[in-house]
């Protein structure tokens, strides 16, 4: 008789497609369990682990990124492995991992962005900051795009925290940015960066802002930047008071008062922070991004004791070289892997996928943005997969699971068949160690490799040795 799942002799094995905090986490939550046998195989479309913590969190924010060493950790447990540089949809199907796993858990991130849907926003200068921040980043997918940063004025619309990294990037003084792991084509860009002013556009008031009140003030305190905020723009609306019962919202509130009583300053760049003003066209010249024009709104009771926009039919332009749009990421469809247009994530209840009929697929799950969309922090990601981890282990009890017929232990001889190549997690502690061996040669934490081949042939080039 076959042993029961989950027992030494027949682990419970388990593919996690994603190698950012919430496939770190998930892979924590499932290894760490005690009376139940599990085998982790992590993919990742890149060969470098970490997601968003390695390409989206700003270099000046390295504090942030110690979370890898946490994920280190996670990575050294029995039971654990790392296929990187092995894209799902390409290098292996969906089937092909049915086919060889219990359970498949999607932790694929929300690797594009929203758009604003205005005339002029496919111009020339007109980016999404997903792109910005890979490209300062170091992503791949990135490396090859250009920002003119030689421009007086750039406009970043939204005012979430991706909204104030980039703000932030453009507006501090590039020095400050010169041992950090920035990709060195971005700091050299940023060194010749003739930006003086940032708009940052928000469509409604400050106490709705969705920076947290530590990322505004940060950005308030750089040495080279003023934050200015206009008077009549920082009072908050009668209808939005409520909201000030939340004392996040109002220290953001409190915030764009004081800094409105500050004037404009003295600092040599300024970042005018704009509450209540929606895009509503990026203006073009020759093809190029010349500036944004914005309708002014106001927040007028919504009915039900919140409040809600109304346009004034008040037009405003903003002088802009360079428009980058901070409005919220969505993510992309996989090939096999169902995916809801509309909302930009995997459909999925609590974490269990479902198919174009709203049932559950059994053995398929989702955590992280492409399970509940681009919200919380990294460490909210950790009660968020291990909350899904629970569903797979109460399912795995009640043997809903899928009923692999090929041997998981043989995924890698089966990608490198295929002529894929992938990269262990020895391989990418290999090239940690040579990003940092480069870094040193430059004063900086670490030189990024920003391609794949360049990787590849990094560690050929060391086996060679
Ligand atoms: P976000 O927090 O959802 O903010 C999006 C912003 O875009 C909001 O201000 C939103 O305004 C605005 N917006 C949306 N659609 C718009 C439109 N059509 N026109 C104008 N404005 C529009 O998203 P995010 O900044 O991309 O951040 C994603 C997540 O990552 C968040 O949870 C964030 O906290 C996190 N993150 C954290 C850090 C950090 O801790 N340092 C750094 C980066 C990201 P409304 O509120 O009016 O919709």
């Amino acid at each position: 008789m076959m042993p029961a799942l989950g027992d030494p002799s027949n682990p419970l094995r388990v593919a996690v497609v994603g190698a950012g905090p919430s496939g770190f986490y998930a892979a924590e939550a499932l290894l760490k369990q005690k009376d139940l046998a599990v085998r982790v195989d992590l993919f990742e479309r890149l060969p470098t682990p970490y997601g968003l913590v390695r390409g989206g969190v700003a270099p000046d924010h390295q504090k942030i990124k110690n979370v890898a060493l946490v994920y280190e950790k996670i990575a050294g447990l029995p039971g654990f492995r790392f296929f990187g540089n092995v894209k799902l949809g390409q290098d292996l199907s969906a089937q092909d991992l049915a086919a060889r796993y219990h359970q498949v858990v999607y932790a694929v991130g929300n690797e594009s962005d929203r758009k604003m849907g205005i005339p002029g926003e496919n111009l020339a200068g007109s980016h999404s900051a997903t792109e910005f921040v890979g490209w300062y980043n170091a992503h791949p997918d990135f490396r090859d795009r250009h920002f003119d940063l030689s421009c007086e004025s750039a406009v970043i619309v939204g005012l979430g925290n991706v909204a104030m990294d980039v703000a932030r990037i453009l507006a501090q003084d590039p020095q400050n940015l010169r041992s950090t792991d920035i990709a060195g084509c971005a700091l050299d860009a940023l060194m010749k960066s003739r930006i003086k002013t940032i708009y940052l556009l928000g469509r409604r008031g400050p106490a709705e802002a969705a920076y947290s009140p530590q990322e505004i003030r940060d950005l308030g305190e750089l040495a080279s930047a003023d934050l200015v905020v206009k008077p009549e723009e920082a009072a908050v609306a009668e209808a939005s008071r409520p909201l000030l019962a939340d004392p996040e919202a109002r220290k953001n509130a409190d915030y764009a008062l004081e800094k409105s009583r500050a004037g404009d300053g003295a600092k040599p760049k300024k970042i005018r922070l704009r509450f209540c003003v929606s895009p509503v066209e990026v203006v073009g010249e020759g093809g190029r991004v010349k500036a944004v024009k914005v309708e002014k709104n106001r927040l007028v009771p919504d009915g039900r004791g919140g409040a809600k926009l109304e346009n004034t039919g008040q037009f405003e332009t903003l002088p802009a070289g360079l428009v980058l749009r901070a409005i919220g990421y969505r993510g992309v469809p996989i090939p096999g892997v169902p995916f809801d247009e509309k909302a930009g994530k995997t459909p999925n209840a609590e974490g269990r996928v479902l198919d174009a009929q709203g049932k559950t697929i059994v053995g398929h799950y989702a955590v992280g943005w492409t399970k509940r969309g681009p919200s919380g922090l990294i460490g909210t990601n950790r009660a968020d997969s291990a909350a899904t981890v629970n569903l797979m282990l109460a399912d795995a009890k009640a043997g809903q699971a899928l009923k692999p017929e090929q041997d998981a232990e043989a995924v890698g001889d089966f990608l490198r068949q295929k002529g894929a190549r992938p990269v262990s997690f020895a391989d990418w502690k290999a090239l940690d160690a040579i990003e940092k061996e480069r870094g040193k040669a430059l004063g900086k934490i670490r030189e990024k490799f920003s391609s794949a081949q360049e990787m590849l042939s990094a560690l050929e080039a060391k086996a060679c040795r």
